[in-house]
C-alpha cells in the first residue's frame, strides 16, 4: 500500500467538490485521516451517511486544528468568511488550498486571514457537474482532469510537491498558472458559456410564442444540452460571475461581436462563411476528444433505442 500523501486532510464544505475530494483521498489512500467541516446539519448528515470522513463537526476551526492540509470547497464568495475563521487555528506548515472557480478573487479574499507559517496554494480542479450538494460527490470525479494551481511567488517548494502528489493520487494532472491568466482562460472556458446556457433557456421560458411544451417536446433539437449547464447550482454560479467580472465582460464584448459577425452572415446569406466557421468549430471538438477531455460517443453516448 502506498503511503498517505498527508497524515491529516480537512476538508471545509463538503458538497459536491469537497465531498469527491473526500471520498476520493479515502478510497486512493491519499490521507491517512479526514475531517469534514458543513454548516447545516443535513449537509453534514449525508456526509457522515455516505462516509466521507473520520472526523464530522459544524465547526471549521475545529476540523483544520491538527491538519497538515486544509481544502476549502465553499462557494467562491464564502472564501474570506471561511479563512477568517480557520486562520487563528491553523497548524504552522499546514497547506491551504481551496476548490475555487475563480482565483484572483479567492486569494485576495483569503491571504488576509491566512497566517505567514501556512503554505497558500490556491487551485481550481477543472471537473464537476451541474448537481451539487453531498449526495453528487463520487470518487472518480477528478480522473483524467486538471488541476490548476495559482501560487504566489514565493511558494515553498516541498508544499507545491506534496500537493501535486495529492491531486495526481485523486486522478488528476496539476497545471499552473498566474491567477489572472487563469481567470481568463476560464472566463471563455467555463463561465461565458455558463452564461450563453442560462439566457437561452431563460429566453426559450419567456417566449410567448412557442409554448412552454413546445420547448420541452422538441428540446433533443440542442436545447437539452443548454439545460444541463443552466441547471447548475445558482449559489456557485452567482458568486463567479460576481467574481470574475472583468474576464467576464473581456469575454462576453469578443463573443458579442463574433455573433453580431454570425448574423450578419446569415443576413446577407453569406454560406461560406458559416460553412468555414462551422467547419472551424467541428475540428474543437474532435480535438478536444482527441485530448481525452471528452468521450468520442454521438450525443454524448445517450441510448437511442426504438421509437426514440
Ligand atoms: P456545493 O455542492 O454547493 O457545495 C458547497 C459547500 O459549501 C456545501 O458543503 C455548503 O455547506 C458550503 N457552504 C455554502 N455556503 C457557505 C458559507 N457561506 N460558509 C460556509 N460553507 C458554505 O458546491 P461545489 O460544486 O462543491 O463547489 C464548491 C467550490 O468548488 C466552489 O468554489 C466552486 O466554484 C468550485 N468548483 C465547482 C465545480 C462544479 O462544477 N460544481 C467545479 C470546480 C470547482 P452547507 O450545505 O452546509 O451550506
Amino acid at each position: 500500500m502506498t503511503e498517505p500523501v498527508f497524515q491529516r486532510l480537512a476538508v471545509i464544505g463538503c458538497g459536491l467538490i469537497g465531498g469527491s475530494i473526500a471520498l476520493a483521498a479515502r478510497e486512493r489512500g491519499a490521507a491517512a485521516s479526514i475531517a469534514v467541516a458543513a454548516r447545516k446539519a443535513d449537509t453534514l448528515e449525508r456526509a457522515r451517511q455516505r462516509g466521507f470522513a473520520e472526523t464530522y463537526t459544524h465547526d471549521a476551526a475545529e476540523a483544520v486544528a491538527d491538519a497538515d492540509c486544509v481544502i476549502i470547497c465553499v462557494p467562491v464568495g464564502a472564501t474570506g468568511e471561511v479563512a477568517a475563521a480557520i486562520g487563528p487555528a491553523l497548524k504552522p506548515g499546514a497547506i491551504v488550498s481551496d476548490a475555487g472557480s475563480v482565483k484572483a478573487s479567492v486569494i485576495a479574499l483569503a491571504r488576509p486571514h491566512l497566517p505567514e507559517t501556512v503554505h497558500f496554494i490556491p487551485a481550481h480542479p477543472v471537473a464537476g457537474t451541474e448537481q451539487s450538494g453531498p449526495d453528487a460527490a463520487f470518487a472518480e470525479l477528478f480522473d483524467g482532469r486538471w488541476c490548476i494551481f495559482t501560487p504566489e511567488g514565493d511558494v515553498d517548494a516541498d508544499a507545491l510537491a506534496k500537493l501535486t502528489a495529492f491531486w495526481e493520487r485523486l486522478g488528476a494532472s496539476v497545471e499552473t498558472m498566474d491567477a489572472a491568466h487563469h481567470d481568463l482562460v476560464l472566463a471563455i472556458t467555463s463561465h461565458v458559456p455558463h452564461l450563453i446556457a442560462y439566457n437561452i433557456v431563460s429566453t426559450a421560458n419567456d417566449l410567448q410564442t412557442v409554448t412552454r411544451s413546445e420547448v420541452m417536446k422538441f428540446a433533443a433539437g440542442g436545447f437539452r444540452d443548454f439545460t444541463r449547464i443552466a441547471a447548475s447550482d445558482p449559489t456557485m454560479w452567482r458568486d463567479v460571475f460576481l467574481h470574475n467580472r472583468e474576464a467576464v465582460l473581456e469575454m462576453l464584448g469578443r463573443f458579442s461581436e463574433d455573433l453580431t459577425a454570425l448574423q450578419r452572415a446569415i443576413r446577407w446569406s453569406d454560406g461560406d462563411a458559416l460553412f468555414d466557421l462551422f467547419t472551424k468549430t467541428r475540428a474543437i471538438r474532435r480535438g478536444i476528444i482527441d485530448a481525452g477531455q471528452e468521450a468520442d460517443l454521438p450525443d454524448f453516448g445517450r441510448p437511442h433505442g426504438a421509437g426514440d
